[in-house]
């Protein structure tokens, strides 16, 4: 929400040279980057701490990000205990075929769940760096962001006081359901939408993975997915339809559905355990363009979302991340605007890639249960391609990997 100037209860504004609101992966990477470089910061989280550390969604994460993290002095940890993927597995018509991806592009995916990041990036940017971050804030405002003095304002958690922060810059990096992305004037950025029409019930199950790789499964019945967390913690997937009520899915339903739907020759037996997620996600995507209004520039899913089709949002969030951190360090150390000035642009090029290839994907994953004969041969030929001609398959890897463009 945007007002024009907020109306403070307390007795003495603050500054910061930048506020960034959100402490997932896109906010905390900026943070981060910029307490590297000196600079002083505010992150405003409306979770607490213990909450945003235990929060599992995303667990694929692309080489070339792992990189970018490391080169920053962010990856010490998940580079010490993630797993390596070289390989997935495509599972159709009763038959299972292995693709090696890293022999194609030498790249490969890490495994690492995503709150093992957050609580790896808060304890760098909080503890190690001394970057300052206000938990459970409410009703978090920006104000003047054209004026060359924006400011954001919030709910004081503890007093119910609304503070105001004086901000050179501000980071939206709030995620799909945060404010910043709304502060952006009707006419100055415009949204691209698309809805597949179809639902993922995502699954956390207690039980060790079932196969050494990330398996595609596509059946008449919808598309099931299977990819390792850790040793103890396995993501499925099951295609139902948008909005389905989780309650629908018990545990024996959703065991018959995932051996049914990954079922394959030779494949081995699912292990089963306890479902310890079960919730149902619309799959939808939307780009808002520019990334930047005035000295507001918004970073992962608050300006971009990609169904988790791909696996593709955390690592667009850390991209994002890497350029909107070094643009402000350059920005804000040596008065060279170059980075801020090209952000949007840069980020978009790669957002809209991903973009693609998730639509292209969706196809490949959800023709065969269409109920649409054309569509259902389509994707078959789409995931013979795969195996028949090496250049197609050489595409796939690069953009499943998102090494075509180095970030
Ligand atoms: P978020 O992680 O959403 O962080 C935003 C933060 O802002 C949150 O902490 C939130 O509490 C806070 N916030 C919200 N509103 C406000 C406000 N008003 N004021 C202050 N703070 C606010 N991506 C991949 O790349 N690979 C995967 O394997 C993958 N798997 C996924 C599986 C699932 C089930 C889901 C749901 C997503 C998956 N994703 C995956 C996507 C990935 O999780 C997101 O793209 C990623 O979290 C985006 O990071 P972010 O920092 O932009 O936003």
């Amino acid at each position: 929400m945007t007002a024009a100037s907020p109306a403070a209860n307390s007795a003495a504004t603050q500054r910061f040279s930048v506020v960034v609101v959100g402490a997932g992966p896109a906010g905390l990477t900026v943070g981060s980057i910029l307490r590297a470089a000196g600079v002083d910061c505010l992150v405003l989280e409306t979770g607490t701490r213990a909450f945003i550390e235990r929060r599992p969604r995303a667990g694929v994460i692309e080489e070339w990000a792992v990189r970018g993290l490391e080169r920053r002095g962010l990856a010490r940890t998940l580079l010490e205990r993630a797993q390596t993927h070289t390989e997935c597995e495509f599972r159709f018509a009763g038959e299972r075929y292995r693709f090696a991806y890293t022999e194609l592009t030498g790249s490969h995916h890490y495994i690492y769940p995503q709150q093992f990041l957050v609580t790896d990036l808060v304890r760098e940017y909080a503890d190690v760096r001394g970057g300052e971050i206000r938990f459970g804030v409410r009703d978090v405002r920006l104000h003047g962001l054209e004026s060359g003095r924006p400011s954001v304002s919030y709910l004081c958690p503890d007093s119910g006081e609304r503070c105001v922060v004086d901000a050179g810059f501000v980071a939206g990096c709030d995620g799909a359901r945060g404010v910043t992305r709304t502060a952006l004037p009707p006419g100055r950025a415009r949204v691209a939408r698309h809805d597949y029409g179809l639902g993922w019930l995502a699954l956390l199950a207690e039980a060790p993975p079932s196969c050494d790789c990330v398996v595609f499964g596509m059946h008449p019945r919808g598309f099931a997915g299977h990819m390792a967390r850790s040793p103890e913690v396995t993501r499925y997937y099951l295609q139902c339809p948008p909005g389905d009520d989780p309650e629908n899915w018990p545990h024996e339903r959703v065991w018959a559905q995932l051996r049914e739907r990954l079922g394959a020759a030779g494949a081995p037996p699912l292990k089963e355990g306890r479902l310890i997620e079960r919730r149902v996600l619309d799959m939808h995507n939307y780009v808002v363009e520019p990334m930047a209004f005035g000295r507001l520039f918004l970073a992962g899913d608050a300006a971009h979302l990609t169904a988790p089709i791909a696996a593709k949002g955390l690592n667009l969030a850390l991209h994002d991340a890497f350029l909107l951190g070094d643009g402000l360090v350059a920005a804000l150390t040596k008065g060279d605007d170059t980075g801020l000035s090209g952000y949007s642009a840069t980020c978009l090029a790669r957002v809209w890639d991903y973009q693609e290839f998730s639509q292209w994907l969706s196809g490949l994953y959800h023709g065969t249960a269409s109920g649409d004969p054309y569509r259902a041969g389509a994707a078959l030929a789409r995931l013979r391609r795969l195996f028949d001609s090496p250049v197609a398959a050489r595409a796939f890897a690069e953009q499943y990997l998102g090494c075509r463009t180095t970030g």
